[in-house]
């Protein structure tokens, strides 16, 4: 029975090598394979799937919306196909691993996913929570942080070299650039230890008079001087309901610093 796989790491983990690599061994043997690679804007059409190490083959792109079970399926029916490989896997949206699912289990083609699992956040990606939810196969690449150890997770450094907190999954067209890093370090860098507490009674809140406009000048502040916590709190945000008042009661975490 075809299988879907995904292959999963932080950045620089060598995952397009691996793809290309595996696609090249199936060339090699005289059998067919079609690659596949987020287009993250509106192109279509082919690219080329590059690797650090300088192996590159050609791929098909895809979007959001585009139905991958019918194009493999038309792909399909005009010559034969041994193996489907999908890079930057993460941006599937969830119906999409669904199609490559069914493209396993009634066109019996392996496909086999690689990308990120969590993004520069500590989140999982849509495409890479529902593949880690039904694959058959699940693989981790690992790669190494500064310090030796298993790098898992992923900062996202701006022009100037410093840690961006905030902002979109998926920056397109910046200048950012991505570090892979043990959890304790991104903990470190990201400012998310000591880690938020997630029911932090409002009624603390209230008693000691804080408003709204004092919880973000709260955090902004938190943020500024330490990096630390309140993640979700963005600057010059007005702050509203539950998430304001979650994210408030931070004496134990220095909260009260703020000159
Ligand atoms: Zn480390």
């Amino acid at each position: 029975m075809a299988k879907l796989y995904f292959s999963y790491a932080a950045m620089n983990a060598g995952k397009s090598t691996l793809l290309l690599q595996a696609s090249h061994n199936y060339r090699e043997r005289g059998m067919n394979t079609i690659l596949f690679t987020a287009a993250l804007d509106d192109r279509a059409g082919i690219t080329t799937i590059a690797s650090r190490i300088g192996l590159k083959a050609t791929a098909k792109l895809f979007s959001e919306g585009d139905d991958l079970f019918l194009a493999i399926k038309s792909d399909l029916e005009k010559q034969p196909i041994n193996c489907i490989f999908v890079d930057e896997a993460q941006f599937l949206t969830k119906q999409q691993v669904w199609q490559l699912a069914r493209v396993a289990d009634r066109l019996g083609v392996p496909v086999m996913c690689y990308g990120l699992r969590t993004d520069f956040q500590g989140k999982l990606f849509p495409g890479s929570s529902e593949l880690l939810a039904i694959a058959d196969i699940l693989r981790e690449i690992r790669t190494i942080c500064h310090c030796g150890a298993k790098a898992t997770m992923v900062v996202r450094l701006g022009d100037d070299g410093a840690v961006l907190i905030e902002g979109d999954q998926v920056a397109i067209g910046g200048n950012e650039r991505y570090v892979s890093l043990c959890r304790k370090h991104w903990e470190e860098k990201t400012g998310s230890w000591p880690v938020e507490e997630e029911s932090s009674p409002t009624l603390e809140f209230e008693l000691n008079g804080g408003g709204v406009g004092e919880a973000s000048a709260r955090c902004d502040g938190d943020i500024k001087n330490k990096r630390r916590g309140c993640p979700r709190v963005k600057h010059g945000q007005a702050q509203v309901g539950s998430k304001a008042t979650n994210s408030l009661p931070r004496t134990r975490n220095g909260g009260n610093k703020i000159k």
